[in-house]
Parts: C-alpha cells; sequence; structure tokens
C-alpha cells in the first residue's frame, strides 16, 4: 500500500506507515535524499514551481523528500492539518515567533518553559519591541489577567520542567479563542502518543525532535504543527526565507524514531511510575513530582487529559543541594546529562545546570529547591535504574 489515507488508521500504523511515497524502486524503507536542489523539465516548469501554481521541489531550504514524509507523518500523528519540521525545537519556536509577532504585539508565556524559551521571548523578540509576561503554568486567573489587547498568544509547555506540573489545555485554549488569541503548546514532554493538544483546542504545536521523537539522542532536530492556514500564510514563508531547515538525514532519523514511539513511550512511562512510587517511599526523600501520583496536584487533570503519565520523574532531597550532588555524582550508571528523553536514563540538578542562569529569587518563586533532582526515566532494567540511586540515597 502507498499513498493512503492515513487518517482511518491508528496512531501506531500512522507512525509506521504514512508519509512515504515509494519511488520507482519499490524500496521498503524511506530513503534519504541528499540533494540541494530539483530539477525542472523546461523553463516553464521551473517558472511554475517557482510561483507555486505546479506543485515540486526546488530547493531543499524549504522542500525535500525526506522531510516531507516526516512533516506528512507528525502532522497525521497530532491531528494537524500540516506540519513544518526545522534545525532545531528552538528553531521551530523562533519561527513561529517570527512568523506571528510584529513589534507592538504581546505574548503570555508560563513560567516554567524550557529556558532558552524565556531568552528568545525576552532577549530576542523582546529587541524588536513585543513584550512577554510570564505567568504560573497552572493559574488560569493569572493568565486571563495577563491577557492584554495586544495579546497575540499564549505559548505553554505541559508538563512543565522539571516540576511536572500540568496545564488544563482545553480551558486555556477557551480563554485565548475568547480574547482572539492563539494557544501553542510546545508537547515535547508527552509526543501525541501521550497527548494531542489540537484535538483539545490549541492552534499549534511545537516539538523539539531531539527528544523522545529520536528517543536515542542522535539528531537535533525541531517541527511546527497547525492549520494549513498558519502553516501557509505564517510559518511556510518564514522557513522559506529563514533557513533554518532540517537536514534530510535528520528526518530519516526521526521518521525510524517515531516508528517505535508507541512502544517506547509506554516503556518510559511504565518505568517512571515505577521509579515515582518507590522513590516516595525512599526515607531521605522529601517529595516525589510525578503527575501518576494521587500526591500530585494535578493528577486528575493529568489522567483525564493524558494517556498516560510520561517518562520524567523529578524529587526533593531534604538535604539540599549537598545531598543532590552527592546522589548524582554516586550513581554509576545514569548518564548525568540535562538531556531527556532517551533510552538511556539521565540525571540532573536544575537548580544548578538548566535553570542556574536564573536568580536564586525567580528559582524559589518557580519552586525549584536547592535539592531537587530530574530524572528522564530510561528503558533500562527498572531494579537497575533503583539500585544506581540507592547508592547515593
Ligand atoms: C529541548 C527542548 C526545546 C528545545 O529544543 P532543541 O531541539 O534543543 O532546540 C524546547 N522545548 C522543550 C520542552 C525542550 O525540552
Amino acid at each position: 500500500m502507498n499513498d493512503n489515507n492515513w487518517n482511518d488508521y491508528g496512531l501506531e500504523t500512522q507512525a509506521i506507515r504514512a508519509g512515504h511515497h515509494r519511488t520507482h524502486e519499490d524500496e521498503h524503507s524511506i530513503p534519504i535524499f541528499p540533494t540541494s536542489s530539483y530539477v525542472f523539465k523546461s523553463a516553464e516548469e521551473a517558472a511554475l514551481r517557482f510561483t507555486g501554481q505546479k506543485p515540486g521541489n526546488i530547493y531543499s531550504r524549504f522542500t525535500n523528500p525526506t522531510v516531507s514524509a516526516f512533516q506528512e507523518r507528525l502532522a497525521l500523528m497530532e491531528k494537524g492539518e500540516r506540519c513544518l519540521a526545522f534545525a532545531s525545537g528552538m528553531a521551530a519556536i523562533m519561527a513561529v515567533g517570527m512568523g506571528l509577532l510584529k513589534a507592538g504585539d504581546h505574548v503570555v508565556c508560563s513560567r516554567g518553559v524550557f529556558g532558552n524559551t524565556v531568552l528568545m521571548f525576552q532577549n530576542y523578540f523582546g529587541k524588536f519591541g513585543v513584550t512577554t509576561d510570564f505567568v504560573d503554568l497552572t493559574d488560569t486567573a493569572a493568565w486571563a489577567a495577563a491577557i492584554k489587547p495586544n495579546t497575540r498568544f499564549l505559548f505553554l509547555e505541559t508538563p512543565s520542567n522539571p516540576l511536572i506540573e500540568i496545564a488544563g489545555i482545553a480551558a486555556l485554549a477557551d480563554l485565548a479563542h475568547a480574547h482572539g488569541c492563539l494557544l501553542i503548546v510546545d508537547n515535547c514532554f508527552c509526543t501525541p502518543i501521550l497527548q494531542k493538544p489540537l484535538v483539545l483546542g490549541a492552534d499549534i504545536v511545537i516539538h523539539s525532535a531531539t527528544k523522545y521523537i529520536d528517543g536515542q539522542g542522535r539528531c537535533v532536530g525541531g517541527a511546527v504543527v497547525a492549520s494549513d492556514e498558519i502553516i501557509e500564510k505564517q510559518i511556510y514563508p518564514y522557513l522559506r526565507t529563514g533557513g533554518a531547515t532540517m537536514s534530510p538525514f535528520n528526518a530519516w532519523v526521526f521518521l525510524s524514531g517515531l516508528e517505535t514511539l508507541a512502544i517506547r513511550m509506554k516503556a518510559h512511562c511504565d518505568n517512571a511510575f515505577e521509579l515515582a512510587k518507590w522513590l516516595e517511599q525512599q526515607p531521605s526523600v522529601a517529595k516525589v513530582h510525578y503527575p501518576g501520583l494521587p500526591s500530585h496536584a494535578q493528577h486528575e487533570l493529568a489522567k483525564r487529559q493524558q494517556s498516560h503519565f510520561g517518562g520524567i520523574v523529578s524529587f526533593e532531597l531534604a538535604n539540599g543541594k549537598d545531598h543532590a550532588w552527592q546522589l548524582i555524582d554516586a550513581t554509576e550508571m545514569l548518564s548525568i546529562t540535562a538531556n531527556l528523553g532517551d533510552v538511556k536514563t539521565t540525571i540532573t540538578h536544575p537548580a544548578t545546570t538548566t535553570h542556574g542562569r536564573l536568580t536564586p529569587e525567580a528559582r524559589a518563586a518557580a519552586g525549584i529547591k536547592d535539592g531537587l533532582v530530574r530524572i528522564s526515566v530510561g528503558l533500562e532494567n527498572i531494579d537497575d535504574i533503583k539500585k544506581d540511586l540507592l547508592k547515593g540515597l
């Protein structure tokens, strides 16, 4: 089967089969097309392709068959009309801002977003006359209060990093739309396997494909999924001009990442849930942040909004930074790295790495304590992960 209407198929099937338009070579696996440009049959055809009157590839800054396959597959999986791939997750966020914002516009963003996302809005879009207010992810009243007549969009990550807090996407979508704004959700932590923000009312989904979509820590990439209209009018023209394109090789790696995403996410979630329950029983652990635990403030919301609770667990050690560092250094198998979404379990100390650039006051306001440790739970045997942590607990 080839060139099917994959809409009617299950998510696991779309992840494996959609997007591949088999060539005359009858290949079974999607080929990598390492070509920067494409050849036209005539001068007239070249002219028609440049004006868009005739579909087809022109130049790989804006279309490449391997990258297009990835885009088609991810759009289906997110139940969006169209997807555009980018060189990184940050390039995807940059493209959304460049496409949608102009001087004088305003953005409301959740406080707990990825550090570079904060810098992007504050330092770079800020330089061109866009203002951004940051609010608590879970405080719906604060979101409502922050919206101004010139607010263009609300931007959030749910679950947040590193405290794994959950925001109600449907409620915030309603709020945004009531004020003529868009809702943008960075779906990096959940992937479409666990949560589909567009189905819940969001207008744009962002991905860092670097994380779970790759899944094995090899390539950097990103994506934007939205309506045909938003992509065609606002994002694609910027990609074509701005040029932060995903390479065909990376798209090929991400395509195979998508093929195993459903089973990997399930296994990540199972291991993380097991680890969270175990951590809660350890005497030196003061608090565990995991939405699967009934002790989590948004446990019920997480149950409704996500199909599973995710692969990231954070916990607080009662004895602060010294114990956190000691625990991290006592591990022998876990990788000390801030990356996440890998089959290998990674461990990090947010207060001195990912959130180290914040002032102590800003960190305290964000609830990131010195004893906090974040684990991206991988797919090793869960008993080995526990054993490694026990060395420092
Ligand atoms: C890593 C990450 C990004 C940035 O993605 P890159 O691919 O590293 O540019 C954006 N959002 C979230 C939630 C991330 O974890």
